[in-house]
């Protein structure tokens, strides 16, 4: 149970949890299951519009326990595009921001789990900011659920954990998560539709694979060179590219599912001749795939050091790289940069003025 301010926050509990919790205020259990009901089925987060609890209930609820995890800011819709950003700010005035990308036939919000990133990744402008903390599965929970209030929940087909954060660094909100995200007994996704992405943490990925979620996975992986990968990603040297490809094959036999390996085009770094044969090699290690996504501009933040530096592959290189990959029989994306206009695409992700 975790407490925000002085209340419980009950966003983010499973429905066992819940009840557990009326029960120790001297509730009937079956109640949390009514209240999860109407957070998860209903879109309901207000106490007095739970109709099915007595008053009383509801006026202690309101004293106690909290179901705000986080309010909403503002939003942004992208002109071009579709792709729309929300801005939300927790009880303790940290903002965070949550992406939802609409394509064909799906809509995909991608998803924050903390508030900046430790990792410190040259390219993404999320680093840039500096790490001030995990969020709580509440609040990991309450992005989907302000989302799908403003789209409708059947308009929010897939999550990815993708926006600010290091989902595998916040192991255990991730995993409380995911039991909401994948609880069939709620309108929820499903484990297909889930995709988490890391940037290498080796013994979280094991971990994550015997937890039995069976989620998706990706890998930031863009460079297959380990000095390269570590000066432009220093969780490198922590974890070796060796190590966390080593967990990925456990993961993939464990899971049966494939490893997605994203790929950022930064200019002379990474897009050489010899990316793409150790591409080819690295890829026929591991049953996996490939996204290649267009650097975007992380200018708006105004870096300095190496990130100053880096620059976008030109389109058309990107097409040829990619056309070269698949001509070796793999698996290759081509990543489109949706949301540039409104800093919500790939890496762009950090608050202003923090
Ligand atoms: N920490 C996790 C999830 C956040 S990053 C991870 O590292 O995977 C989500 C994706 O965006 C990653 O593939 C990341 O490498 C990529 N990315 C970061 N900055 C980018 C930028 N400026 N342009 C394009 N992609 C970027």
């Amino acid at each position: 149970m975790k407490k925000i301010t002085s209340k419980y926050e009950l966003k983010g509990l499973t429905s066992d949890d819940l009840s557990e919790y009326l029960e120790s205020i001297g509730e009937p259990k079956f109640r949390g299951q009514q209240i999860y009901n109407w957070v998860y089925d209903q879109l309901i987060f207000d106490f007095n519009k739970m109709k099915n609890l007595p008053l009383s209930l509801r006026e202690k609820l309101e004293k106690t326990s909290t179901l705000n995890s986080l309010n909403f800011t503002t939003y942004v819709k992208s002109k071009n595009s579709g792709t729309a950003k929300f801005l939300f700010s927790t009880q303790d005035e940290k903002k965070i921001e949550t992406v939802l990308i609409p394509e064909k036939g799906r809509n995909t919000l991608c998803i924050s789990t903390q508030v900046g990133c430790p990792l410190d990744c040259k390219f993404c402008a999320t680093g840039l900011m500096g790490y001030k903390r995990n969020l709580t599965a509440g609040e990991i929970v309450d992005q989907y659920l302000l989302a799908a209030k403003e789209y409708g929940l059947e308009n929010i087909t897939n999550i990815v954990f993708m926006g600010m954060g290091e989902p595998l660094l916040n192991f255990t909100n991730t995993i409380n998560s995911l039991k909401i995200f994948t609880d069939e007994t709620n309108a929820g996704l499903g484990r297909n539709r889930i995709t988490i992405s890391t940037a290498g943490i080796a013994p979280k990925i094991i971990e994550l694979a015997d937890s039995g979620f069976r989620v998706k996975l990706a890998l930031s992986l863009h460079s297959c060179f380990e000095d390269i990968r570590s000066k432009i990603m220093p969780i490198n040297e922590k974890y070796s590219l060796e190590s966390v490809i080593e967990a990925l094959k456990y993961y993939a036999k464990k899971t049966k599912t494939k490893i997605t390996f994203e790929y950022t085009m930064l200019k002379g770094i990474n897009d050489r001749k010899e990316d793409i044969a150790a591409l080819v090699k690295l890829s026929k290690k591991i049953p996996s795939k490939i996204n290649i996504i267009p650097f975007n501009s992380i200018k708006h933040m105004d870096p300095g050091g190496i990130s100053a530096e880096l620059e976008p592959t030109s389109y058309d290189k990107i097409v040829a790289f990619a056309e070269e990959l698949k001509s070796y029989g793999l698996t290759v994306m081509l990543r489109d940069t949706q949301g540039d206009d409104i800093a919500a695409a790939c890496g762009q992700l950090a608050v202003k003025h923090m």
